[in-house]
């Protein structure tokens, strides 16, 4: 069927054209949908498009296997396309660095690629500069000079050797392609992924057309968190990864415990944590037992009548904000999915103003315009008027609007996650068991005891809110329980008419069910949940000594009161992860408290088969989304939706390594 051309490189040409190579009798590309196919795997694979679009850096791709170069020309493609999405702003340039160790000789790279003639123009440009000796290596300029191609002809791993890397990296992204690791056993070999290791930056991603166990063994040794995806053609699958928790970083404290995917987790708790979670880790495919201690769920903070639903941002991208608007949008990914698939629960994206009623707070809302932090679509500065049109009613002063931030029925909310979850078969609630206790058994596994009654599982996860600062193990953390009453009022014609919710000292949200809330006190170290007339009266004041004569009401029109506990930590960021071997770290990482700079690669040592949510506060309906998708990422491999740092700025250890790098623990020698 083919007729080879050039004995010499072994390749033939289908009647379609395509090029096929005689050596690894496999093709370079499917000749009905290469186009498709390769942009799929590769530069969807890798996001290349938004990463060009919101790019801070420049971008450097590499690729094993060159061959007709398609890949490339595609990236030139999609580098156009981003352009004319960023408008006027010049994208930054673009270094493709490939390699190939049977080229193709100019006549057959022409040949190879007039079958595809929607990437014409990319091609013209790319054989006219194509050298007619392949050796060494070989520059090419391309998009007026914004994009470099660097093409070594060598074989990749010793090509790659002998590229230059910062500590930090080269590589942003890679294509894998290179004929199956069945049929090209040669080039998948180890000294190819400890070069991938050597020259990728954090974060750096990968795809590739095969999910051969070797390749993907081989990654994840590395540092690359994988998923398979399907993709169309003849190969249904395809192999996608992300460059993280690399082993070199000298901050082993950062490393957490790749386990294998388990088939069944048991999960304590009943609310909005154990809620997402169980959400995402039957997405995944993993059986959940939940143990949750009342009648029913969304009995604990989740249960107020309405929450509103915004991140926390200060004027500053720290950390914090910077964590909180991330979950902001995937929780609002989340719920607008969940609704989409048809599953309803009371919820309005009505915005919410942050009110400036003091000169204070007016400052600070000057500042917030001035920096310029964040997008003018999550949060911008209003003045009196325009927040007086926003809420609907007379506010009387400007503020920080959120137009995104909306209200939610935290306890609808939370049943709905679990319905949908419990649509797949995968989860089981098993209610009125309250767990007071857990053991390891020897091979790993956990005992749940609950009275006289005690359950098996073998990998656990503690997201019960204020139950996780009592239950022994995890009262190891600093978590602490603040109580918060939230009161119920009764709608009336002038406050009936607020459509956004308002955020003062405290906060009141539009009318649902003719009820607005007020809230909320906050007293730490409680656990009283009985509901008391002075914390509605504290709620009433507040809000009427930050917006005087908003609402006529009194103690007496109280329609309902609920005192509730939200789990916090010490520096008001969640706990998600692998719960530590506090004692362990101790020692292993005591030389932290004499140099906090000491580089030591030993992972971070754990109690095995035990992992946490916990600590969400009171903004869980904003941040428990993301955080169920970091412990799915734990359970079950994927790459995290984080980045290190972050990652570990929610790690359960991260208190004991502060700990020790303040010199806050002693030395037991
Ligand atoms: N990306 C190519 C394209 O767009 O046409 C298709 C690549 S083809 C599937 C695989 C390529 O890998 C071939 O050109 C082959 O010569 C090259 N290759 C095979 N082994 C190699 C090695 N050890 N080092 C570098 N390139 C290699």
């Amino acid at each position: 069927m083919y007729s080879p051309v050039n004995k010499d490189n072994q390749i033939s040409f289908g009647p379609d054209g395509a090029p096929f190579s005689e050596q690894f009798q496999d093709i370079y590309f499917d000749s009905n949908s290469g186009c498709q196919q390769s942009s799929a795997v590769f530069i969807q694979g890798n996001d290349i498009f938004n990463r060009l679009v919101q790019g801070q850096t420049p971008l450097t791709i590499a690729e094993t296997g060159f061959g007709s170069g398609l890949n490339f020309l595609l990236t030139l493609q999609v580098y156009q396309k981003a352009q004319q999405e960023r408008g006027k702003k010049p994208l930054l340039p673009l270094t493709f660095i490939s390699v190939e160790k049977y080229p193709l000789t100019k006549e057959q790279l022409k040949k190879s690629l007039a079958i595809l003639p929607e990437l014409a123009e990319y091609t013209r440009s790319l054989v006219e500069q194509y050298p007619e000796k392949c050796e060494q290596m070989w520059q090419g300029k391309f998009l007026d000079g914004q994009v470099t191609l660097q093409l070594y002809f060598d074989d990749a791993a010793s090509a790659f050797s002998g590229l230059k890397s910062k500590k930090s990296g080269l590589i942003d992204a890679w294509y894998l392609d290179g004929f199956s690791p069945r049929k090209n056993p040669d080039m998948w070999h180890p000294p190819l992924f400890e070069q991938i290791a050597r020259l990728s930056k954090e974060q750096a991603s990968v795809a590739t057309f095969t999910v051969a166990g070797l390749v993907r063994r081989q990654l994840a040794e590395i540092g690359f968190r994988l998923e398979k995806k399907a993709t169309g053609g003849k190969k249904k699958q395809m192999l996608t990864g992300i460059f993280q928790q690399g082993k070199n970083s000298g901050k082993g404290y950062r490393l957490r415990p790749g386990i294998s995917k388990p088939h069944q987790v048991g999960i304590i708790g009943g609310g909005i944590a154990s809620a997402c979670a169980a959400y995402a880790l039957t997405r995944l495919g993993v059986k959940v037992n939940l143990y949750c201690r009342d009648s029913a769920v969304a009995q604990g903070a989740s249960s107020n009548a309405i929450g509103a639903l915004y991140p926390l941002l200060h004027q500053q991208a720290d950390d914090i904000s910077l964590f909180y608007q991330q979950a902001f949008n995937r929780a609002r990914a989340l719920y607008r999915q969940v609704s989409d698939e048809g599953h309803e629960f009371p919820h309005q994206w009505c915005g919410l103003l942050e009110v400036s009623y003091k000169e204070s707070l007016q400052k600070r809302q000057q500042v917030f315009e001035q920096l310029k932090s964040w997008p003018k679509t999550l949060i911008h500065g209003v003045d009196a008027e325009k927040a007086n049109q926003l809420a609907g009613l007379d506010v009387g002063f400007g503020g920080l609007f959120m137009p995104g931030a909306g209200w939610i029925a935290p306890g609808e909310l939370v049943k709905t996650l679990f319905d949908a979850a419990q649509a797949t078969n995968r989860l089981k609630i098993k209610t009125d068991i309250n767990i007071d206790r857990i053991s390891q058994n020897e091979d790993l596994s956990w005992q749940l005891h609950s009275g006289q009654n005690s359950f098996h599982e073998k990998v656990l996860i503690i997201c019960g809110g204020a139950e996780s600062i009592k239950l022994n193990i995890s009262d190891q953390l600093p978590l602490s329980s603040v109580r918060g009453q939230v009161s119920s009022m009764p709608s009336n014609q002038n406050i009936g008419e607020l459509n956004t919710v308002l955020c003062h000292k405290g906060y009141l949200t539009p009318q649902h069910n003719n009820q607005h809330c007020i809230g909320a006190t906050f007293e730490k170290n409680s656990f009283d949940t009985d509901a008391r007339a002075e914390d509605d009266a504290y709620n009433l004041n507040m809000l009427d000594t930050c917006l005087p004569g908003l609402s006529p009401w009194s103690a007496e029109d109280v329609a309902a009161s609920k005192a509730r506990l939200r789990c916090m930590t010490p520096d008001h960021l969640p706990v998600v992860g692998p719960m530590p071997d506090i004692e362990a770290h101790k020692t292993l990482y005591a030389h932290l408290s004499k140099d906090k700079n000491w580089r030591y690669n030993q992972a971070a040592p754990v109690i095995d088969n035990l992992y946490l949510m916990t600590g969400l506060g009171a903004r869980g309906l904003c941040s428990a989304p993301l955080l169920a998708d970091i412990l799915a990422a734990d359970i079950c491999g994927t790459p995290y939706p984080v980045d290190t740092q972050m990652l570990f700025n929610l790690a359960p250890n991260r208190f004991v390594i502060r700990d020790l790098i303040k010199g806050k623990v002693k030395d037991k020698s």
